[in-house]
């Protein structure tokens, strides 16, 4: 699944590094190979990314109204940068730093933001 919209690629880019050091400090998983349980995470993470209507002008999932994710997955969510976040700074600072600069945004109410998703749809789609 290829996520469209840059703001996206760069949450998943984050969520994918962050899950594979939650994998191999917790599940034995190597570096380029995540665990069957990590990458079934990953891939449902993915999933939900690409139905995320803020799109471009995603929060962070924790400052998020809608909170997409199931009660499993946001558990496991919680645990994974309760890890790897801290971590993230060192590691890979680029991206620890945007998802803090991410953390500033405020999310409208969803029905605001879907709307002007539909409302924007019409015109995209007239550009392709
Ligand atoms: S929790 Fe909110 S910000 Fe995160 S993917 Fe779901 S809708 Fe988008
Ligand atoms: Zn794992």
């Amino acid at each position: 699944m290829e996520l469209e919209k840059r703001r996206l690629k760069r949450e998943f880019l984050t969520m994918t590094k962050m899950v594979g050091m939650y994998c191999v400090r917790f599940h034995n998983g190597a570096r380029d190979k995540l665990c069957d349980e990590c990458e079934e995470f990953l891939g449902y993470a993915q999933r939900r990314l690409a139905k995320c209507p803020y799109e471009e002008k995603k929060p962070t999932c924790t400052n998020c109204p809608i909170h997409c994710y199931k009660k499993a997955q946001k558990q496991r969510a919680s645990e994974i940068m309760r890890y790897a976040g801290p971590r993230m700074l060192t590691r890979h600072p680029y991206l620890a730093i945007t998802h803090i600069l991410d953390g500033f945004r405020k999310a409208p109410p969803p029905m605001e933001q879907r709307q002007l998703k539909k409302q924007r749809q019409p015109k995209e789609k007239i550009q392709e």
